[in-house]
């Protein structure tokens, strides 16, 4: 019998090392839990960064995944198929947007938002060529693309990978005069986070984001939302923007827009945006194939059929007020929008990796990030139950010396 240690070893000795996982062995995962390949088995608290807010193995993604690949998988885009209409259709549909762009990461979605708002700032606004920015804030997380690196504020990111592609000033997260101040003519859009997720579960200050819609209406210049971990339901609402009433002119969207089945994602707008995109322009081998489309159609109907907003948006104050009663022994702050909490330890414990191990030990997987939060973000099926149970766990571990 090969045990966790002969995985682990084949993972150290014959992959690169771009990961520090949390030694368990995932051999199955059903719905809330996932079984190591001892037989432990554990809630999932982090849905693979909010890519299966269905969570695993969804019965109902998992048999149009079946059904589809006794048909098609794979034609390109220089072929039509009989999926990518209705992908389309059912985004529309779900989001309000006109139209929509598939890609496969999300890391590739935002390079495609930032192409298109760059083409919109040379065909509508007029700016002049190689002239346009793309304002970004601080601490934000977009991907790992050479672009998209350009404009991190993470050090460890972007050291020994330049050159970087200039074209996107930074300003402070949550600050309006910060942005006022960084806009000039040559201004094709911003680029947010509704809610820094990497950065910690950093939720800016009330009403940032609708001063932000309202600068970028009077500035002429987009507003570009990264929504791929925020979005589809993570923080109780469909997207975060929306909990204070905005609408982006461009939605970025990705991990769970699949169900943690394959790497799906899109770019949504309106005609007036994406119309802008012409043949040859853009593309992606596997971008909007058949079985994406198929997947992202029953990974949406999920959300909708089993009201996965609102179960987040319950279960995730349900949780909240929980966990604001623990005595603050260890903890600095606690946040949180829906099924989307952070824990801030105090920084004097050093780090909340060993109480990431330790509710590992009692059953529980959840990921450290930037080294003193816990991320909890369970899939949004989870049910009442369920976190009854974990979180009398939490709270001992959270006490812990
Ligand atoms: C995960 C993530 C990305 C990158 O998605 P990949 O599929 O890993 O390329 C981009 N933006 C945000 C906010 C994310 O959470």
């Amino acid at each position: 019998m090969q045990n966790s240690d002969y995985f682990i070893h084949l993972e150290e000795e014959y992959g690169a090392h771009n990961y520090h996982p949390l030694d368990v062995v995932i051999s199955k995962g059903e719905g809330v839990w996932v079984t190591d390949v001892e037989g432990n088995k554990y809630l999932d608290c982090l849905s693979a960064y909010s890519a299966l807010n269905q969570g695993h193995n969804h019965p109902k993604i998992k048999q149009a995944v079946i059904d589809q690949l006794d048909r098609l998988t794979l034609t390109s885009r220089a072929f039509r198929n009989d999926k990518l209409g209705l992908f389309y259709k059912k985004l529309s549909d779900m989001t309000g947007y006109e139209m929509s762009l598939p890609m496969n990461s999300g890391a590739e979605a935002v390079e495609t938002g930032i192409k298109v708002a760059r083409k919109w700032g040379y065909l509508v606004k007029g700016i002049p060529q190689n002239k346009a920015e793309i304002i970004v804030a601080e601490g934000n997380f977009h991907g790992r693309t050479t672009t998209i690196i350009s404009f991190t504020s993470e050090e460890d990111y972007k050291k020994d990978f330049g050159p970087f592609t200039p074209g996107f000033p930074m300003v402070k997260y949550g600050d309006i005069d910060a942005l006022r101040d960084a806009i000039n003519e040559n201004t094709a859009a911003i680029m947010l986070e509704p809610i820094q997720g990497e950065n910690g579960i950093l939720i800016p200050p009330k009403g940032y984001l609708k001063d932000v819609e309202a600068l970028c209406r009077e500035n002429n210049i987009l507003f570009m939302a990264d929504e791929i971990q925020t979005g589809l339901g993570r923080t109780g609402a469909l997207f975060a923007s929306q909990h204070e009433g905005v609408r982006p002119d461009i939605t970025i969207i990705g991990k769970a827009l699949s169900g943690g089945f394959y790497p799906i994602s899109a770019v949504l707008a309106d005609k007036s945006i994406l119309g802008l995109i012409e043949p040859g322009q853009h593309g992606s081998t596997f971008g909007g194939n058949p079985l994406a489309a198929t997947i992202g159609i029953a990974a949406l109907e999920v959300i909708e059929e089993e009201n996965l907003v609102e179960n987040s948006k319950i279960m995730g104050e349900y949780m909240l007020d929980y966990l604001e009663e623990i005595p603050k022994k260890n903890i600095k702050d606690i946040r949180g929008k829906g099924l989307f909490i952070g824990v801030e330890l105090k920084h004097e414990l050093g780090g909340a990796r060993r109480f990431a191990e330790e509710l590992k030990k009692r059953g529980i997987l959840v990921k450290e990030t930037h080294t003193h939060i816990l991320r909890l973000a369970p899939p949004l099926i989870i049910d009442k139950e369920t976190i009854d149970w974990m979180l009398p766990i939490l709270r001992e571990v959270l006490l812990m010396d």
